[in-house]
């Protein structure tokens, strides 16, 4: 069982200190070049490599997650997150010149990518490490100064990453303000140039509402419930182990977990029996002896997950799997829940937690249907082999992102832009999309007064400017 760490201390009055701090850096330029912005990308590394176990023992601690998987989802994560945009640092932050009309020459056009200014980061409580340091890294690549505020639903990493902070990281250049709602709201007050949040949809409204009284943009990084198709003709036994993996890593407590299961009714039961086969042989009989399954982050938490699933139960769901609880040490078994039903409690919020439902449709078509009828998910995900199937779901699903065959891998490809859309959130980060996220694109043109092409299109206006207009855009006044 993890031990629950006493509260993190509330840096609400240091707020603005901090952020006037970290303007005075930025407005000296001192983190616009290129060899500064690889220094504190440097110095971010080793906090992460010299500080990886610290983070992996305060993650047991808040999570009961095992080191190791710590290491594969945040710590190692954020590093190969940070050693891909160090890698091509040059190319996406160099200045881009883009064709100018034939009409408007002689002249160059090129766009320049230049720090936002001060950037804050507000993360949640379920990758404390990874949500407070990907966005790091885009930011200081983009040559911002960053305030960070970790969760305080996660005390000891919150502690663990203030302590790491203040030993690798420059604090001209990097601030860290610990607390809940008071010290996050301190710093919406702030005029900071981005925010960057990561939570649920109730708080990101209250960001939102924030912000806009300073015009300052914000990415919100959200939830919701990914659905899974599962093609019956596939080989359950396989997906059953892709899916179980994805579902019950850090105890189901994962933005992109899958939130339920959707299939033809004789593919239903099969399917749940290998699951079930699947979590023994990830956790054994008894999951709550092994090291490697994980808790839930609080008692509140806790009594929520275990509310949607017993209501579930009371109102007809079957318990197929699991179920078993230990609310003192936040322990809820890994739960499969079938004959689940779009009305049943569970399937009525983001479920976040270790409770797997897999219900029933009659085909694809009914599950696009059901899917289409929510809110847009952060991700979809599908197992299919038939192409046909593969393009229809990509066509008509709306989420964030999708995966066919292999759920929450579409997060770990840095290439691919990782965001949600409509109620799943608003912009996307990682890799050169966090760098152009924390970037302003700056338009410049720029031509000589010799020759004097735009004469032309000076008063007084004759048939020589409607020849131009004409000229310039292809259409134009007949008279
Ligand atoms: P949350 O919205 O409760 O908290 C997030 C942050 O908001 C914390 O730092 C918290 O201190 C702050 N906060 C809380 N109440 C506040 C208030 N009244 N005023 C101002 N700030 C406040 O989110 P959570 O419960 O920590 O996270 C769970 C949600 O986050 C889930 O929906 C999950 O899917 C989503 N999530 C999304 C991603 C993603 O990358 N898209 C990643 C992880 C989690």
């Amino acid at each position: 069982m993890a031990d629950q760490h006493p509260p993190v201390p509330s840096d609400e009055a240091h707020v603005p200190g901090v952020v006037a701090r970290l303007r005075r850096t930025f407005e000296a330029g001192a983190t616009l070049p290129r060899e500064s912005r690889r220094a504190h990308l440097a110095d971010l590394r080793r906090l992460l490599t010299e500080g990886g176990d610290e983070l992996g023992d305060a993650l047991a601690a808040d999570l009961g997650r095992h080191p190791t998987e710590s290491w594969l989802v945040e710590i190692a994560f954020t590093v190969g997150e940070l050693d891909h945009v160090a890698r091509n640092l040059r190319r996406w932050t160099s200045n881009r010149r883009v064709p100018v009309p034939a009409t408007l020459l002689p002249a160059s056009a090129t766009v320049v990518r230049e720090p936002l200014g001060v950037v804050g980061v507000i993360a949640p409580w379920n990758y404390p490490v990874q949500l407070v340091l990907a966005p790091l890294v885009g930011a200081l690549a983009a040559g911002n100064t960053v305030v960070l505020k970790p969760s305080e639903v996660a005390p000891a990493t919150s502690r663990a990453l203030a302590g790491l902070a203040a030993r690798h990281l420059d604090p001209d250049v990097v601030g860290i303000v610990q607390g809940g709602a008071g010290t996050t709201t301190a710093l919406l007050e702030e005029r900071l140039d981005h925010i960057f949040y990561t939570g649920g949809s109730r708080v990101a409204r209250i960001v939102a509402t924030a912000a806009a009284q300073n015009l300052t943009p914000v990415t919100l990084e959200l939830g919701g419930c990914s659905p899974v198709w599962v093609d019956p003709r596939q080989d359950l036994k396989a997906v059953a182990g892709r899916i179980a993996w994805a579902k019950w890593l850090n105890a189901g407590q994962t933005c992109v977990a899958p939130n339920h299961v959707l299939t033809t009714p004789d593919a239903a039961g099969p399917l749940a029996d290998h699951l079930a086969d699947a979590v023994r042989a990830m956790y054994g009989a008894d999951p709550s002896a092994s090291p490697d399954y994980g808790c839930l982050v609080s008692e509140q938490h806790h009594a929520r997950v275990a509310a949607l699933l017993d209501d579930s139960v009371a109102a007809g769901a079957h318990l197929h799997h699991g179920g078993r609880r230990d609310t003192a040490a936040r322990y809820l078994e890994p739960t499969i829940l079938t004959g689940v039903r779009p009305h049943h409690r569970v399937m009525s919020e983001e479920i976040f937690g270790p409770v797997l439902p897999i219900v029933e449709v009659d085909s694809l078509g009914s599950a696009i249907d059901q899917i289409r009828a929510g809110e847009h998910p952060l991700a979809a995900y599908a197992f299919t082999d038939d192409d046909a199937d593969r393009r229809r779901l990509v066509r008509e699903v709306r989420a964030g992102g999708m995966a066919f065959g292999a759920p929450m891998l579409q997060l770990s490809t840095p290439g691919l832009p990782f965001g949600g859309v409509g109620e799943s959130g608003t912009g996307a980060y990682h890799g050169e999309a966090s760098v152009r996220l924390f970037s302003h694109e700056k338009s410049v043109f720029s031509k000589p007064l010799r020759p004097d092409t735009l004469a032309l299109v000076r008063a007084p206006y004759g048939r020589r400017t409607r020849g131009m207009v004409r000229a310039m855009f292809g259409i134009g006044p007949r008279r």
